[in-house]
């Protein structure tokens, strides 16, 4: 098979649907749209679970929601270009057209675990891949990674990346309901848990109990990224 390779000024994966983000994804892209003056960044909570001994809902997942031209705020419309593409693009974006199929969260109160795992799929949405590879291809890719990370490393590296994000999240939610400060339940695993509970962003309630959890611990170069974008 040969080589993925982006096609450039296309930016049509930036129009097709809401781009999942983690929750600390969520508050980096909120201060880049700050500094770079985009207007219309929107989200709304992705796949939430419920605290029930603290009764709130904790976001695990955000969707950057399209603008009203429908595409991402951050797709600069003439040029195609990415305006945070130098700075933080988010590991969903860096990983297209290799992207989850199904994630699978397994909230278990028994053992007081967060877990969860993913299968991953090649979008046959982006004009590359649907010009260029066979269903059987496609098939291939993403029933096995080594095929998948030789046409495509650096969307694998980036969807293996999200898996890494994920598993802190996974794990760290596990130690605290181990140490008894929240009790886990899956809910129907989006925003409609028929409770009216607050809604937190996980990265910040997690930081709420373990303050030493930073942005670097998700993404080392964050501060110095956003302080050279203010200087
Ligand atoms: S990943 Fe595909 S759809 Fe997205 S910009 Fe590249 S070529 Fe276009
Ligand atoms: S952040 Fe960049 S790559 Fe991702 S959808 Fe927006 S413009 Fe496209």
């Amino acid at each position: 098979m040969m080589p993925f390779k982006c096609m450039p000024n296309c930016g049509y994966c930036c129009t097709i649907s809401p781009v999942t983000v983690f929750p600390h994804e969520m508050i980096i892209l909120r201060m880049l749209a700050e500094d770079l003056d985009v207007k219309d960044l929107t989200f709304k909570p992705g796949y939430v679970i419920l605290d029930v001994k603290n009764g709130v809902r904790i976001a695990l997942s955000y969707l950057m929601q399209l603008n009203d031209e429908g595409r991402c705020p951050f797709l600069e419309p003439s040029t195609k270009a990415c305006l945070v593409h130098s700075l933080y693009k988010p590991l969903t974006c860096r990983s297209f057209p290799y992207l989850p199929r199904v994630i699978r969260y397994v909230i278990d109160p028994e053992l007081k675990l967060v877990d969860f795992d993913v299968e991953f799929v090649v979008s046959s949405l982006c004009p590359v891949i649907k010009n260029n590879y066979s269903m059987e291809d496609l098939e291939l890719m993403s029933r096995n990674v080594r095929v998948a990370v030789k046409v495509m490393p650096k969307e694998v590296n980036a969807a293996e990346e999200a898996i890494r994000v994920r598993k802190i999240y996974a794990d760290t939610l596990t130690a605290l309901w181990r140490a008894g400060l929240v009790e886990l339940r899956g809910g129907d695993g989006n925003n409609n848990n028929n409770v009216n509970w607050p809604l937190v962003n996980a990265f910040e309630y997690i930081r709420y109990f373990m303050p030493s959890i930073s942005l670097e611990s998700f993404v080392p170069n964050i501060t110095s990224i956003i302080r050279g974008l203010r200087e």
